[in-house]
């Protein structure tokens, strides 16, 4: 059962002040300090397109078997976990074959509809948990990889879109907790079909 917010808070207010977190230093975070505010950079000019990891499949490491993380598989499917990070679940839905989001025919696409609608209403039902955000940006990887990102129950200042960056700036909560809601939520997936592999 993932952690109440009482217990989140608890932990955070026990770690002191929260670092600033590795995306502040991303070229693309928008924002600045300028003259002791919060200001937006400036826009950069247009130059051409770069090319995504694992473009055409040539190199994608997103591609291939035994990959690390993988809680719940089926013949075309995959749900994975990355490292634990401060939201209590981030799951990341992929097709096992190199398909980008345009890509998948009506078959494919249909299958993705329904595990998107079936993961989010397995998290959403985990106790403590309030919300599942699902989002597929795509900008980095061409193999389409849909995120699922778990918003605790009553912990308000983590709603809405700016919850990916909380997910970066609070601490892991216990791995104990985490791998036990991993758990559950593969093995409700595999009450529809697929295999658990946690
Ligand atoms: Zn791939």
């Amino acid at each position: 059962m993932a952690e109440t917010a009482d217990q989140i808070y608890a932990r955070v207010q026990a770690g002191g002040d929260l670092p600033a977190p590795s995306i502040t230093e991303w070229d693309v975070f928008p924002w600045v300090v300028r003259d002791g505010a919060i200001a937006p950079k400036p826009l950069a000019p247009p130059s051409p397109e770069e090319p995504r990891a694992g473009e055409d499949g040539v190199d994608c490491s997103l591609c291939g078997a035994d990959l690390p993380g993988v809680i719940w598989q089926d013949e075309r499917w995959r749900v994975k976990h990355l490292k634990q990070s401060g939201l209590p679940l981030v799951l990341v839905l992929e097709p096992i074959e190199h398909y980008d989001l345009p890509d998948l025919d009506e078959h494919q696409a249909a299958e993705f509809g329904v595990l998107t609608v079936r993961i989010a209403r397995i998290v959403e039902s985990l106790p403590n948990i309030a919300r599942c955000h699902a989002m597929r940006i795509g900008d980095g990887a061409e193999h389409l990889h849909m995120w699922f990102l778990a918003r605790p129950k009553d912990l308000l200042s983590l709603r809405g879109s700016f919850s990916p960056d909380w997910d970066d700036i609070l601490p892991p909560g216990p791995a104990d907790v985490w791998r036990a809601d991993l758990a559950e939520v593969a093995r409700k997936l595999a009450t529809h079909g697929g295999e658990a592999l946690i």
